[in-house]
């Protein structure tokens, strides 16, 4: 007889909805291996026999040639006595015992082959707005259950017809186990408008709401300006930037600036929303991004998006379905109702959406993309933790707020929520961390939550049962996030900008360097406190924050600077500054919102960073680039007298705002340097919503090069407060380490 083995292979990570299977199937039959293949929830097991260095092959093969969209995070091998077994099939999913992944795998955007289908007419896919296969499609969002099979998902009900069936069922098929697949004879169905009502209405200028992957949008024309308007109306969203659906990345082209790392984030299978810089000879209205020089752009993520932009033929705004701070309507029955005022036609379909996912937005940093906004295509995808410990919750923070939970050596960070002030978004929030823990199946060991008291993720964590909890610093969380994100283990000067985090001081931080890991930090520099006159007023109105700095800084208003807020309660909140019981703030996000007003931009806002937005604007357009202010010391004063000097002597605006971006690179560039000769880190981390900001970042990494500091930033997890479930967990597993020594 001659020689053979068994070996057991199993596969942990995105390998569920995959194509897994049926490439380890192919590969199996390939190298002439026996054996079966199945799905258990957590894995997928591979069981082969047959010569040993053919069993190392298949080992070795089943790693390195994995389908593009799978994620291998853990492989492990066993060697045993064959059983003679015969032929090689996939097995059913099994349910077993053993703890249940918690990795679904994301949605993807209609791939090629599926495209190509649908584009010829003599396919039997033909113009079918729900083609996919084992490598695009729905996922998370129809998944009901674990292990990942159509009887688990909102798929379950369309009994698959003959022709779909095989394909199903032949694993030399595309179609393989492709648990959304279906066609026009068996699968979902369009309801309400039909597709040419919609194009219609849409060629005309009215506002369509459109079912999607991960929830209902809104579209229209993007070049009608009382189109856009209408729009932003009746959905009472004044000037928070839209997203514009274009055809194809030739179509992008024509609209924005498109850099290499663009290009590839817009065709990336998650298809998100990719921030660029706008052409001015595009035809988006002015109204789609008002105050920015950035156009948002998407390619469709579905065929049925496909088909309304092929047949419209020009770029359509698209944006959440949902009224302004509201969480995207999935259901079909609210969107009857919510919709009513907003669209003028609404184009829905009967396969049900099982949880919600907004479009993702991302940008191109320093050459790079950067998510600002992690939704659909990319979660529940999750991020490795350095080592494997107790199931941790991390509730986020009150904007931007996601969730995550860590398991095993993994966290899943959730998909963005919005502010839990909303009560429906609060709701959603709650829902998310039950289905977080539900799919997981595992015990929390302990509930992170920001130190700020009234934060509603702070009330919910106090009064949970399902663990204790634990407080954690609102930037210590930024930093334990951007070391997580990067893989670095051991501490880090950290250096976190942003608007607003609750300090153990009872101060309002947000000029932070801290320098630590996820165990502990110390408060090493930050931006001198000023007055933040009227809290919450103070950033929906900057103008107030630069009076705080003027007074901070020269001790009173410059006649210049009264004249510019003209009319404004300048006085009173002049007074309120003054006042011991005014709080103060370190916040560099207010800073930005302070000399934006100077430079006659914003003196209210509708979003956070909306001024800072503009400001960036003003100033990427500054021809005359060089060094800027010099400001090396904590205290703004010198740069805030510098600012208005340069006012008084009528220097250009996009000068002003390029000479502040410069200054305030070169000042964190020379504190990282002091810290780095104190402590003898030479790794810098940047986290904070301030370091979305493209021009800040490009000045400052230069400047890190330079000084031979090594820089961590923020990728695939958004530097903003989307960011900080994730610096939660990884601060909780910390503690829990430290508390078992
Ligand atoms: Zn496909
Ligand atoms: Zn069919
Ligand atoms: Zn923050």
């Amino acid at each position: 007889m001659t020689n053979r083995t068994r070996l057991t292979v199993e596969l942990a990570g995105i390998v569920q909805g995959v194509g897994f299977r049926p490439f380890v199937f192919g590969l199996a039959v390939s190298l002439g291996l026996t054996g079966s293949v199945t799905n258990t929830g957590a894995q997928v097991v591979c069981v082969v026999e047959g010569p040993p260095e053919v069993c190392d092959e298949f080992l070795c093969r089943v790693e390195s040639e994995a389908p593009p969209l799978a994620d291998v995070q853990k492989i492990t091998a066993v060697v045993s006595v064959p059983t003679g077994v015969s032929g090689f099939v996939i097995s059913a999913s099994s349910h077993v015992d053993h703890e249940r992944s918690s990795a679904v795998p994301p949605d993807i955007a209609t791939c090629a082959a599926c495209q190509a289908e649908a584009a010829n007419s003599a396919d039997r896919r033909y113009r079918f707005p729900f083609v996919c296969c084992t490598e695009c499609g729905p996922r998370f969002t129809v998944v009901q259950d674990l292990p990942y099979d159509r009887s688990a998902t909102s798929l379950s009900s369309f009994a698959l017809c003959d022709s779909c069936r095989s394909e199903y069922e032949d694993p030399g098929d595309r179609r393989f186990h492709a648990q959304a697949t279906s066609c026009a004879d068996c699968g979902p169905q369009l309801t309400g408008a039909s597709l040419a009502e919609a194009v219609e209405a849409l060629s005309g200028g009215s506002i369509v709401a459109v079912k999607g992957l991960g929830g209902y949008q809104l579209l229209c024309r993007s070049d009608r300006s009382e189109a856009v308007q209408r729009l932003r109306d009746r959905k009472h969203r004044e000037t928070k930037p839209f997203a514009v659906l274009v055809d194809s990345v030739a179509m992008a082209e024509q609209l924005v600036e498109l850099s290499d790392a663009g290009r590839a984030a817009l065709e990336a299978p998650a298809a998100p929303i990719v921030l660029e810089r706008a052409r001015s000879s595009s035809i988006v209205a002015p109204e789609v991004a008002p105050g920015t020089r950035l156009l948002g752009l998407m390619v469709p993520a579905t065929h049925l998006h496909a088909m309304l932009m092929a047949d419209v033929g020009v770029p359509l705004v698209c944006t959440s379905g949902n009224r302004s701070n509201e969480p995207i309507v999935i259901d079909d029955e609210v969107a009857a109702t919510a919709f009513g005022d907003i669209a003028d036609l609404v184009v829905s379909h009967d396969r049900r959406i099982e949880r919600r996912a907004d479009d993702s937005v991302g940008q191109i940093s320093a050459g790079s993309f950067q998510l600002l906004r992690r939704a659909r295509g990319y979660a529940p995808g999750s991020i490795a933790l350095p080592s494997s410990g107790p199931t941790v919750l991390g509730v986020g923070a009150e904007l931007k707020n996601t969730t995550c939970l860590a398991v095993g050596d993994r966290a899943s960070v959730s998909v963005h929520l919005g502010d839990l002030e909303n009560p429906a978004t609060l709701r959603a929030f709650e829902e998310t961390i039950v289905d977080q823990i539900a799919f997981a199946d595992a015990d929390v060991a302990l509930v992170v939550h920001d130190m700020h008291p009234e934060y509603l993720s702070t009330k919910f964590a106090a009064n949970q049962d399902l663990a204790p909890t634990l407080a954690v610093q609102h930037h210590h969380a930024h930093l334990a996030s951007c070391l997580v994100e990067n893989n670095h283990n051991g501490p880090a000067i950290g250096v976190i900008l942003d608007g607003f985090g609750w300090g153990p001081d009872g101060t309002a931080w947000g000029g932070e360097f801290l320098v630590g890991d996820a165990h502990g930090y110390e408060r090493s520099a930050f931006l001198a406190p000023v007055g933040l006159p009227g809290g919450a007023q103070a950033i929906r109105e900057p103008w107030r924050m630069a009076v705080a700095h003027c007074l901070g800084a020269l001790g009173d208003v410059p006649p210049l600077v009264r004249s510019l807020f003209d009319g404004e309660r300048l006085d009173a909140v002049a007074a309120l500054c003054a006042s011991p019981t005014t709080l103060e703030t370190s916040s560099v996000g207010r800073l930005f919102d302070a000399v934006a007003a100077l430079c006659s931009l914003q003196r209210t806002v509708t979003y956070e960073g909306e001024a800072a937005i503009a400001l960036e604007g003003l100033a990427a357009g500054c021809d005359q680039r060089g060094q800027g202010y010099s400001w090396s010391e904590t205290d703004a004063a010198a740069l805030i007298s510098a600012i208005v000097e340069d006012l008084d002597a009528g220097v250009e605006l996009s000068l002003v705002a390029y000479r502040f971006h410069w200054a305030v690179a070169d000042f964190v560039a020379s504190t990282c340097v002091r810290l780095s000769e104190q402590t003898g880190l030479d790794t810098v981390a940047l986290s904070g919503g301030v370091f979305q900001n493209r021009l800040l970042v490009e000045l400052l990494l230069p400047m890190f090069d330079e000084r031979k500091l090594r820089v961590l930033r923020h990728g695939q997890v958004p530097p903003n407060d989307g960011g900080i479930s994730l610096g939660q967990v990884a601060i909780g597993r910390a503690h829990l380490a430290a508390s078992r020594k």
